[in-house]
C-alpha cells in the first residue's frame, strides 16, 4: 500500500488540461489550405495522389470525412497547397461541415433543450461497425488517466438502455447493420449518434465496397461527425465537448 502511494507521488499528475497542446507525430491535425491550392494546378496535383478521392480539384476542397490523413497530398505539393498542422481541433459537425474549402464553419452544437436535458452527463454505448478498430482504440484511450473523459461527466456504458446515445466507428458493414439499428432503437429518446473517423463518415478506405453501407449516415441520423483516421483522443474530446456547448477554450472543467 505504502509503495503504491509512493509510486503515485513519484508519477505526479498525468492528466492533460484542456486546451491541450499539439498532437504528437505521426498524428496529423487540422490541414492548412494555402492560397496556392485554389489557383494553378496545385489542387489537381494533390488530388492525383489521393487514394480516397478526398480532394475535389474543381471545387478546390478537401473532404475530411474521406481523408485518411496519409499526408501524400502535402508531399505532392511540397506543402505549397496543403500543409497538415498538429492542431487537434478539427471541424466537427454535420457531414457537410467536414468539407473544407478555406471557409470558416460554425461549431455545431446540440439543441439547447437536449443540452439542458443532458446537463453535465453523457453516457454513450460504443458500436464498432466493421472498421479496423483503430478508432475504437483511440476512443477507449479517452478513459485512461491522461485524457480522463469521466472528469467531464462523459462515460461509456455496456447497455444501450443506460445510454444517451451511440458512438459508432467503422463504415457499417452489411453484417453489422441490423445490430447497429437494434442497439440504436434500444436507447430511449432523445438519443444522439456520434460517428467517428473517416469510415464512419464516408466508408473511408472501404467506400464503394459491396460489403459496406458507406458510413453511419446511410443507416442512422448522425448528430456529430468527428473526422480522423483514426481521430486522436484530443480531437474526440474537443469534438464532443464542443457539441455539448462546453468548449474547452472557455471552461475546461465544465
Ligand atoms: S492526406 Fe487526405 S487528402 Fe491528402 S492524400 Fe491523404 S487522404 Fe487524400
Amino acid at each position: 500500500m505504502l509503495e503504491s502511494i509512493r509510486k503515485r507521488a513519484r508519477t505526479g499528475k498525468v492528466t492533460l488540461d484542456l486546451p491541450a497542446g499539439d498532437l504528437p507525430t505521426p498524428f496529423r491535425g487540422m490541414p492548412v489550405i494555402a492560397d496556392a491550392f485554389r489557383s494553378a494546378n496545385v489542387a489537381e496535383e494533390c488530388s492525383r495522389v489521393c487514394a480516397t478521392e478526398a480532394i475535389d480539384p474543381e471545387k478546390k476542397t478537401i473532404d475530411l470525412g474521406r481523408c485518411v490523413f496519409c499526408g501524400l497530398c502535402e508531399e505532392a505539393c511540397d506543402g505549397e497547397g496543403i500543409r497538415f498542422s498538429q492542431d487537434p481541433r478539427l471541424p466537427c459537425g454535420k457531414r457537410e461541415h467536414l468539407v473544407l474549402g478555406g471557409r470558416e464553419f460554425p461549431t455545431v452544437k446540440a439543441a439547447p433543450d437536449l443540452r439542458s436535458l443532458l446537463g453535465r452527463s453523457l453516457h454513450l454505448r460504443e458500436v464498432s461497425a466493421g472498421g479496423c478498430n483503430g478508432c475504437d482504440l483511440e476512443a477507449q484511450a479517452l478513459g485512461n488517466p491522461i485524457f480522463d473523459l469521466q472528469r467531464f461527466g462523459i462515460d461509456f456504458v455496456a447497455s444501450p438502455r443506460h445510454a444517451d446515445g451511440l458512438l459508432v466507428t467503422g463504415p457499417v458493414s452489411k453484417n453489422m447493420r441490423e445490430a447497429l439499428v437494434k442497439t440504436y432503437e434500444a436507447i430511449a429518446e432523445p438519443r444522439i449518434v456520434i460517428a467517428i473517423g473517416a469510415c464512419a463518415a464516408s466508408g473511408g478506405i472501404f467506400r464503394g465496397s459491396y460489403a459496406v453501407e458507406n458510413g453511419v449516415g446511410a443507416v442512422l441520423p448522425v448528430a456529430l461527425f468527428i473526422p480522423g483516421c483514426p481521430p486522436h483522443p484530443l480531437t474526440l474530446l474537443y469534438g464532443i465537448l464542443g457539441f455539448l456547448g462546453r468548449s474547452p477554450e472557455k471552461n475546461p472543467r465544465r
